[in-house]
C-alpha cells in the first residue's frame, strides 16, 4: 500500500519599512503557520511570497517593483507560486496606478485585509487549508521569533496629514485599540517571558481609550490616556522595559513627560522633529514651531537629565533654503541628539505637498544636506557615547556569536561584551570600557 504524504508548503515574507510593518508581518506569519505552512529564507523554495511594502519614500516602492520583476523568473520555474503585495502600496493605491507597474502579482491587498489570506490562498491553491479568522486583523496574535522583545500595536492610521506624508492615505484615519485588548495582550506577552514591550502607533502619545473604565482607580494620571496606559503597563509583573514610538511633540504634555520617569520606561525617547525651521514646520503641517520643540526637549531633560534622545529629520523639503536648513543644523546641535533618522524629501503623489508645493531642491543639494546632518550626527554620537565609559548599563541580550553577546542598553545603545549563549533573552549589567559612535564595548558584571 502506498502512503500519501501531504506536501509541505513554504512561505517567504519580505518586509519593507517601519516597525509597524514588521509587526504586521509577524501577524501574517502567524496566519500562515496556522495553515500549516513553514517559513523559508529562500524565495526560490517558496510556494507563497509576500512583500509587505512601504510607501514613505519612492525608493522603498521602487524596490517592490524590482523584486516583482525578479519573481516573474521564479514563476516560470514554479507556475504554482503565489506572489502577494500588501502594506502601504495597496493601501494608498486608490486608482490602481501602482498596481499597473507590478508584474505577476496574484494578491494585492491593504494590511487590514490580511484576514482574507486563508480564503484567497486556498482558492488559488486548493491544497492549502483555509482557516477562520476574526474580521479585525489586530486580533491576530503576532508570531514573534524573539520572545523577550515584542511589538504591541496600540493604534493604526493617522489623522494628522503632514503635507509630505503618505501614511494617512495608505493606512487610513487613526484607530485606537481598546485598553482591555492592549492590557490583555501585554499580560499574555509577559506570561510568555516577554521582558521588553515596544508600543507602536503613528502618534502613539495621542492614544485614546474607548474603554477608560479599565484604568485602575489608583492610576496617578488624570488627563492623558497614553500616560495612564504607560502607568498600567508598568504594573505588569515580568515586563522590565517599556518603549514606544513614534510620539508627536504636540502631545508631549506634562503627564507624558512625567511618565518618562516611571520605573520600567527605557532611558530613551524618539521624538521626530522633521525640521528646525518654523516656516518649514508650518508648511509641513507639523502644528508646532521650533521653539515649542526646543521647550519640550528642555522639559524632558529637566525630568530625566541623562535620557538619550532620537529624532527623524527630512532635508530638502519644498522651499527649504540654505538659511532654513541651517536652522535644522542649529536645532540638531542644541538638542544634542543621540541618533537621527535623516531622510531626503521624496515627493509622494496624493499628498498636499505634491499638489500644492514645488519639489524645488535638487537631488544633489538634498544629498549634500543629508551628509551635513549625517556627519554632525556621527560627531555628536561619538562624543555622547564617551560618557558611558566606566559606567554600568543594563543590556537586553539579543545576539550571540563566537562568545560575544550583543544587545541594546536602556538608552538604545548597541552594546557588545564577552558572554555565553545562556545570556540570550536576559537582561544583564555591563560595565562599559570602550565607546565608538554606534557601539559600546564592556564586560558583564
Ligand atoms: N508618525 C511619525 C512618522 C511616520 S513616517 C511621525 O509623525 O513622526 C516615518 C518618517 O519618514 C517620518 O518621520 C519622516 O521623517 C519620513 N518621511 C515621511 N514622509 C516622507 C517623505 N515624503 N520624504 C522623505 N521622508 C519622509
Ligand atoms: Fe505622517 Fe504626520 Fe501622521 Fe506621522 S503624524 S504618520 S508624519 S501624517
Amino acid at each position: 500500500m502506498k502512503i500519501m504524504t501531504k506536501k509541505q508548503h513554504f512561505y517567504h515574507i519580505i518586509t519593507f519599512g517601519c516597525q509597524m510593518n514588521k509587526n504586521d508581518s509577524e501577524r501574517m506569519e502567524s496566519i500562515l503557520q496556522s495553515m500549516d505552512l513553514k517559513s523559508t529564507e529562500m524565495p526560490e523554495n517558496a510556494d507563497i511570497i509576500i512583500m509587505n511594502s512601504c510607501s514613505v519614500r519612492e525608493t522603498a516602492e521602487r524596490r517592490v517593483y524590482g523584486k516583482s520583476r525578479n519573481f516573474l523568473e521564479l514563476k516560470k520555474k514554479n507556475p504554482n507560486l503565489i506572489v502577494c503585495v500588501t502594506g502601504c502600496m495597496p493601501g494608498r493605491d486608490k486608482k490602481g496606478g501602482l498596481k499597473k507597474r507590478l508584474h505577476g502579482v496574484d494578491l494585492y491587498f491593504p494590511t487590514r485585509d490580511m484576514v482574507m489570506l486563508p480564503k484567497w490562498l486556498s482558492e488559488l491553491n486548493p491544497n492549502l487549508r483555509p482557516i477562520d479568522l476574526e474580521k479585525d486583523y489586530l486580533t491576530v496574535v503576532p508570531r514573534t521569533k524573539n520572545k523577550a522583545q515584542t511589538f504591541l500595536t496600540i493604534q493604526t492610521g493617522c489623522n494628522h496629514f503632514c503635507t509630505y506624508c503618505v501614511v494617512p492615505h495608505a493606512r487610513g484615519t487613526e484607530g485606537n485599540r481598546s485598553l482591555k485588548s492592549i492590557l490583555d495582550e501585554a499580560r499574555d506577552l509577559a506570561s510568555q517571558g516577554c521582558l521588553e514591550i515596544t508600543l507602536l502607533g503613528q502618534i502613539v502619545n495621542h492614544y485614546i481609550a474607548s474603554d477608560p473604565e479599565f484604568f485602575s482607580k489608583t492610576n496617578p494620571y488624570k488627563k492623558n490616556d497614553f500616560a495612564k496606559l504607560l502607568w498600567e503597563l508598568n504594573q505588569i509583573e515580568g515586563v522590565e522595559r517599556i518603549h514606544w514610538t513614534a510620539p508627536h511633540p504636540m502631545y508631549m504634555d506634562d503627564e507624558v513627560i512625567d511618565a518618562l520617569t516611571l520605573p520600567k520606561q527605557i532611558n530613551f525617547i524618539h521624538l521626530p522633529v522633521q525640521s528646525g525651521n518654523s516656516e518649514i514646520l508650518e508648511k509641513m503641517n507639523r502644528r508646532h514651531d521650533r521653539e515649542f520643540y526646543l521647550e519640550t526637549i528642555k522639559k524632558i531633560r529637566a525630568k530625566k537629565p541623562d535620557i538619550a534622545i532620537g529624532t527623524d529629520i527630512i532635508v530638502g523639503f519644498c522651499g527649504e533654503t540654505e538659511e532654513k536648513f541651517q536652522d535644522t543644523v542649529t536645532l540638531f546641535k542644541e538638542c544634542d541628539f543621540d541618533i537621527s533618522y535623516n531622510a531626503k524629501y521624496s515627493e509622494r503623489s496624493g499628498t498636499v505637498a505634491a499638489k500644492a508645493f514645488t519639489d524645488d531642491i535638487s537631488k544633489e543639494e538634498k544629498k549634500r544636506r543629508w551628509f551635513v546632518l549625517q556627519d554632525l550626527m556621527v560627531d555628536i554620537a561619538y562624543k555622547k557615547n564617551q560618557v558611558y565609559v566606566g559606567k554600568q548599563v543594563s543590556v537586553l541580550v539579543d545576539t550571540y556569536k563566537n562568545n560575544t553577546c550583543g544587545g541594546n542598553s536602556s538608552e538604545m545603545k548597541r552594546v557588545n561584551f564577552p558572554g555565553k549563549k545562556e545570556n540570550l533573552g536576559t537582561i544583564v549589567s555591563v560595565k562599559i570600557n570602550r565607546a565608538a559612535e554606534w557601539i559600546l564595548w564592556g564586560d558583564m558584571l
